[in-house]
């Protein structure tokens, strides 16, 4: 089956009891089971698992291609579960940009449990290489990177983690299954905020772990997501899989308008660059046309002024909301140096954009109108 008939019918049986289509929410905490604790349908506790998350990651591992796949309470909930499975005292390599959450675990989190995490810039596999040469249990990717959409190459970077035993897991989270599969690229573990384009509401926090093999490193982390309970509640699995069914249709709409609002703002005076993949000025670009059926909905951008024209551009936007996250409906503009607190990474002028599903000329018209206050 095609994955855009995968995303609407994976995990979708109609309730056996009662014949609805919608899959019914069980709030249930605890289920019947016999005086030796046998279990009636395979449920227990929820903690340890429940129908309507079974189904999202029914859903969820078609999508990737993935043996199994594990819900979580949110994205980094995921991430601290995977990295926390990894024995001590070794090292994880991780990407110069990637998400503030994972930056904070390398810096604070991870050097706590004797792990060191050296950021690598991913983009480039002879440094991958020469990294992995001093040793590393597990190696992190995230393509199209946040927030400047740096392009990595998974299936170049998954067999230098392989020669050297380590694992590869990439965040998938910006290019979601519909435009990118990295485990047909070859890595280990797909990573999920499903808090963004999953949902694609802004309504509902989430994170999900997809693997390759249902083997011992699967077998640990799920332990460990039984054993911590960083559970995805009901509720929360249940928006997350109505998500899930409109997932191809809103990514095509995402990946028009950003394409057209990233030429757009390419040829504006007052724009410096644009990050933005499906460019072809994008130095990732011919990976992405490799390892992407299409660019994705977000995209960065630095402008000429610096900091003053990119608070002056956020301010002035009617449409774009200053908001962060990403993936939902409508469009956000993120000043993300101003979000990264006290030292912050990304360029002092850069801007980033989640394009929604507005028409796309009318966000045109609101960032021609902000750049033309400038
Ligand atoms: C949001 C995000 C995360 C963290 O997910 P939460 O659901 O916010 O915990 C991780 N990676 C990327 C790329 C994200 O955008």
């Amino acid at each position: 089956m095609r994955l855009e008939t995968l995303a609407i019918h994976a995990g979708g049986d109609a309730d056996a009891a009662t014949g609805a289509l919608s899959p019914p929410i069980h709030l249930s905490t605890t289920f019947r089971h016999g005086p030796a604790a046998e279990r009636a349908a395979g449920y227990e506790y929820q903690r340890e698992g429940d129908p309507t998350n079974d189904r999202l990651r029914a859903a969820i591992a078609a999508l990737e291609g993935a043996a199994a796949a594990l819900t979580f309470a949110s994205g980094m909930a995921a991430i601290s579960a995977l990295l926390d499975s990894l024995g001590p005292r070794t090292r994880v390599l991780f990407p110069q940009d990637c998400y503030t959450g994972l930056r904070v675990l390398a810096a604070e989190f991870l050097p706590e449990r004797g792990i060191e995490a050296i950021a690598v810039d991913t983009t480039d596999p002879a440094a991958v290489r020469a990294a992995c040469a001093g040793g590393a249990a597990l190696v992190w990717v995230e393509t199209p990177s946040n927030p400047l959409l740096a392009v990595s190459d998974v299936a170049a970077l998954a067999a230098i983690a392989h020669e050297h035993g380590a694992l590869l897991a990439c965040d998938n989270t910006f290019a979601t299954p519909v435009l990118q599969r990295p485990l047909a690229l070859g890595a280990d573990v797909v990573m999920h905020s499903t808090t963004k384009y999953f949902g694609g509401h802004s309504d509902v926090l989430g994170g999900a772990l997809a693997f390759a093999r249902a083997d011992a490193c699967f077998a640990r982390v799920a332990r460990r997501l039984h054993a911590t309970g960083a559970t995805l509640a009901p509720f929360s699995a249940w928006l997350t899989l109505r998500g899930c069914r409109s997932l191809p249709a809103r990514m095509a709409v995402h990946c028009a308008n950003a394409r057209r609002v990233a030429e757009f703002l390419a040829v504006q005076p007052q724009v410096e660059r644009v990050h933005y993949p499906g460019l072809a000025s994008h130095p990732g670009h011919a990976v992405a046309a490799r390892q992407m059926d299409d660019a994705g909905g977000m995209l960065s951008i630095e402008l000429r002024g610096g900091r003053d024209a990119a608070l002056g551009l956020a301010g002035a936007l009617r449409l774009f909301t200053n908001a962060t996250s990403l993936g939902g409906c409508e469009s956000l503009v993120e000043h993300r140096a101003s979000v990264e607190g006290d030292r912050p990474v990304s360029p002092p002028g850069l801007l980033r954009l989640s394009v929604g599903l507005e028409h796309v000329e009318d966000l045109i018209e609101d960032l021609r109108q902000g750049l033309t206050g400038l």
